[in-house]
C-alpha cells in the first residue's frame, strides 16, 4: 500500500501542528509521500508565511528593505523547528533563501520558498528524504505541467529514497525557472504525485472533517458529506464550494485514484471520499438524494423577446455571437418560443452592457430587451436525483412555502444538478430551506 498524503497550511502552523501530523503520518505505513504545503494561520488575524513573501516581493520590487518581513516568516520557522527539537542548520538556510530570491526576485520564486522551508522541516521531523519539487515537477513553456516528464522523475526518485516530503505549490519551468500554480495549489502538487506514483490513495488533509454540505457560514453545522463523485465535485465547486484547487481532480480521475478530505484535528472523523462512481452507496448517503448545495450570488439575466422569435433561423446563434464579441461567458440558456435569455456573471458585463445591448437592438432587432440584475444561483447537486422521481417537486414546494420567487430553473441532461435562479436577497434563505428539506 502507498499514499500520498498532503496538509494544508493550517495543518502544518505551529510546532503542535507539525505533532498531529507526524502522529497521522506514522499510523500507516502506507503513508510514505508527504506534500507540505507552507505555514498558514495559527489563529484569526495571523499571517500565512506565503502571503509574508507575497509583502516580501512586493519590497524587494520597489526597492524597499525587506529584511524586516523576511525576519517575520524566519520567527515562524524558528518556533516550529524549536518547538519540534529539530536541529538543522536553519540560519544559513535563511541566508541561501535570501541569495536565492535576490538572484530571481520573481514572486513565484520568492513565494514558493514557504512549502520549501517547511517541507525542509517536516522532513528532519518524520526521518524522511527531502526531494525539492523542482527537480521533478515540470512545466512546459506554456506554463502547463509536463506529466509525462514529471511521472517519469519522481518515479526514480522516489525509488530510490523510499519515503519522501515534496514541497508543495511550485515546480520548474525547462529552464529551472521557479513556477508556482495559482493560490492553494499544493493540492495539485499532491495529486500529481499520487498519480505519478500509482497511489493507492491521496489523502488531502485539512482543518475541516470533509467536505460539507452546504456552506457552514450560511448553515449552522452542515453535515459533511461521506462519499461525493468527481463529476458532483466539480458541480459543487464551480458553484462556489470552496473545496480543493480545481486543477486537484485531474490526475487523480484519470488514474481512478481515490481521494480523502480528512481533519488534521480530528484524524478519526470519516471525512469525504471522492472517487469516480461509488459501487455501494454508504448507509448514511442512502438517507438522501441530494449530495450538497451551494450557490453564487452576483448574475445578470439578459432576456431577448421577438415575436415568432422560434422561426427565425440563426437569432440565438447571431446573439450569443454578439455576447462572445464582448468577451462574456455564458453561464445558461434558458428559452421559450418568444424569448431567450442568457445568465451571465454581472462583473462581466459590467463595463459592456451598454455597447452589447445596442448591438443586439441593431443586429436582432428584437422587441424587447430586459436586463435583470442581482441574480444568484443555486446549484442542488446529488447523483441519486438521476433515478429518483419526485425530487424537483419536493424542491419547488420547498421553495413555494418559503415565499422564494423562481427566477430560472435549469438542469443538467446528466441530472445530477439542478440550478435554480432567485433574487439576491433570497440566496441564503433558499440554502437554508434546501438544506432542511433534503437531510
Ligand atoms: N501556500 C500556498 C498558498 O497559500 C499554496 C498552498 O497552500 O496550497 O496559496
Amino acid at each position: 500500500m502507498l499514499k500520498v498524503v498532503k496538509f494544508g497550511g493550517s495543518s502544518l502552523a505551529s510546532a503542535e501542528q507539525f505533532a498531529r501530523v507526524k502522529a497521522i503520518v506514522e499510523s500507516d505505513p502506507a503513508r510514505k509521500v508527504v506534500v507540505v504545503s507552507a505555514p498558514g494561520k495559527r489563529f484569526s488575524g495571523d499571517t500565512k508565511v506565503t502571503d509574508l513573501l507575497y509583502i516580501c516581493h512586493a519590497h524587494i520590487k520597489y526597492h524597499a528593505p525587506f529584511e524586516d518581513v523576511f525576519e517575520d516568516i524566519a520567527g515562524r520557522y524558528r518556533e516550529i523547528a524549536d518547538g519540534c527539537g529539530l536541529t538543522q542548520d536553519l540560519e544559513s538556510e535563511f541566508e541561501s533563501v535570501k541569495q536565492f530570491i535576490q538572484k530571481a526576485p520573481t514572486a513565484d520564486a520568492i513565494a514558493s520558498r514557504g512549502e520549501y522551508l517547511n517541507a525542509k522541516l517536516m522532513a528532519e521531523y518524520l526521518g524522511y528524504t527531502f526531494i525539492d519539487s523542482k527537480d521533478w515537477l515540470c512545466f512546459n513553456y506554456d506554463g502547463r505541467v509536463d506529466f509525462e516528464k514529471s511521472y517519469a522523475t519522481l518515479k526514480e526518485l522516489f525509488a530510490r529514497a523510499g519515503k519522501v516530503v515534496l514541497p508543495g505549490f511550485y515546480g520548474a519551468m525547462p529552464d529551472g525557472e521557479v513556477k508556482t500554480f495559482t493560490r492553494g495549489g499544493s493540492d495539485v502538487t499532491g495529486a500529481i504525485a499520487a498519480a505519478a506514483l500509482d497511489t493507492d490513495a491521496y489523502e488531502n488533509w485539512t482543518d475541516v472533517s470533509g467536505i460539507l454540505m452546504a456552506d457552514p457560514r450560511i448553515v449552522e453545522n452542515p453535515r459533511p458529506i461521506e462519499q461525493v463523485t468527481f463529476s458532483e465535485l466539480r458541480e459543487l465547486s464551480y458553484m462556489g464550494a470552496d473545496v480543493l484547487h480545481e486543477e486537484t481532480v485531474f490526475p487523480v480521475r484519470q488514474k481512478n485514484i481515490p481521494l480523502y478530505i480528512k481533519n488534521t484535528n480530528d484524524p478519526s472523523a470519516r471525512g469525504t471520499l471522492i472517487l469516480e462512481e461509488f459501487e455501494r452507496e454508504s448507509e448514511e448517503d442512502k438517507k438522501r438524494f441530494v449530495t450538497g448545495i451551494t450557490g453564487r450570488k452576483n448574475y445578470s439575466i439578459i432576456t431577448l423577446s421577438k415575436a415568432r422569435m422560434n422561426s427565425e433561423a440563426g437569432f440565438i446563434r447571431h446573439a450569443l455571437k454578439l455576447v462572445e464579441k464582448y468577451g462574456v461567458t455564458v453561464e445558461y440558456i434558458t428559452s421559450s418560443i418568444d424569448s431567450f435569455s442568457i445568465v451571465v456573471s454581472t462583473k462581466q458585463i459590467e463595463f459592456s452592457l451598454h455597447d452589447l445591448t445596442a448591438d443586439l437592438n441593431e443586429v436582432l432587432n428584437p422587441d424587447r430587451i430586459k436586463v435583470d440584475h442581482g441574480i444568484s444561483l443555486v446549484a442542488v447537486v446529488g447523483r441519486r436525483m438521476a433515478w429518483n422521481v419526485g425530487v424537483s417537486g419536493r424542491l419547488f414546494a420547498t421553495l413555494g412555502e418559503n415565499s422564494i420567487n423562481i427566477r430560472m430553473i435549469e438542469q443538467g441532461s446528466d441530472e445530477i444538478n439542478i440550478i435554480i435562479g432567485v433574487e439576491d436577497k433570497d440566496f441564503k434563505k433558499t440554502i437554508r430551506v434546501l438544506y432542511d428539506s433534503f437531510t
